[in-house]
């Protein structure tokens, strides 16, 4: 396994003169050509597609609010200990996302999406992240595996709906400031967001994926289809550290599917993988998915 790098610190085979930019280039236009090929092509994006856009990811140990991290906040036991707390943690972080635009990743992707469609060919993109960015910059086959911050899912009858309401309820208005001496707003329950579904009223909650919790069922189903089928996949910003989707990418190289990994480190899964172009996902990937000379409209 050769590792590239596009910012011009290589860990090739020789990393002393100039032919590691040769090998840079020498992989990216074989991956171009396994990408001119295929026809089912799956991407699995993670957070450092958010940060792309800016987006904070509350995965990192320093990225606290208030005083707590987010595995302390996004689990069912938190959201049933003190609901109005969770709710201002994830008012927060809907309102900031609201605030964001989809960065060249996401457009890249969505561009790369409605081309090929025209030469019946097919993109997914498994996401694991929950900002709803790759939607808005109009990518159409989306599977949300770690749900999204703009759905939410009734306690009481499990409905799920879209909820894009800036604030979601009135109380939460100018609530959620992460400073780590800002007092809790303690919202009555009966004055968070409730389900408006007929007579149900029931307490809604974000409808992600809390720590401590499996995957939808119905996504998964869906993410297995598609991990089946793919004749190439690419994986994007994802630190592969996280459970069950770090292991969605080495489960197509074992099928001897080629997998090209996009990231600005080396990750856990890196050596699993085909191909690794290292940098920010912003240069590499609008490259490697642009228009190749080879496709046919
Ligand atoms: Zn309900």
């Amino acid at each position: 396994m050769v590792f590239h790098s596009w910012s011009g610190v290589s860990l090739s085979v020789c990393g002393l003169c100039c032919c590691s930019f040769y090998y840079i280039f020498l992989d990216m236009s074989e991956f171009r050509e396994l990408f001119s090929k295929a026809k089912h092509i799956a991407i699995i994006t993670g957070a450092g597609v958010s940060a792309e856009s800016g987006v904070p990811t509350f995965r990192g140990k320093n990225e606290k609010w208030r005083k707590w991290l987010s595995q302390d906040l996004a689990t069912p036991e938190a959201f049933s200990r003190d609901p109005s707390r969770v709710w201002e943690f994830y008012h927060y972080r809907r309102e900031l996302v609201m605030n964001k635009k989809p960065s060249a990743v996401h457009l890249a992707l969505a561009e790369c999406e409605a081309r090929l469609k025209k030469q019946g060919r097919s993109v997914v993109i498994i996401t694991q992240c929950i900002d709803d960015l790759h939607r808005q910059a109009g990518s159409k086959h989306v599977l949300n595996v770690h749900g999204s911050l703009m759905e939410t899912r009734c306690m009481s009858c499990g409905h799920v709906s879209v909820n894009k309401r800036s604030p979601i309820c009135a109380p939460l208005k100018n609530k959620g400031d992460p400073g780590p001496d800002v007092p809790d707003a303690q919202i009555p329950v009966d004055k968070l967001p409730r389900c408006a579904e007929r007579e149900c009223n029931g307490l809604l909650r974000p409808n992600v994926v809390f720590f401590g919790e499996t995957l939808d069922s119905h996504i998964l189903t869906k993410v297995e289809k598609e991990i089946e089928t793919c004749d190439l996949c690419l994986v994007v910003g994802a630190s592969s550290i996280v459970y069950p989707a770090a292991m969605f990418g080495p489960r197509i190289a074992s099928r001897g599917v080629p997998v090209a990994e996009f990231n600005i480190h080396t990750t856990p899964k890196s050596e699993y993988f085909m191909y690794h172009f290292q940098g920010p996902c912003g240069t590499t990937l609008p490259q490697a998915l642009a228009q190749h000379e080879s496709e046919v409209f």
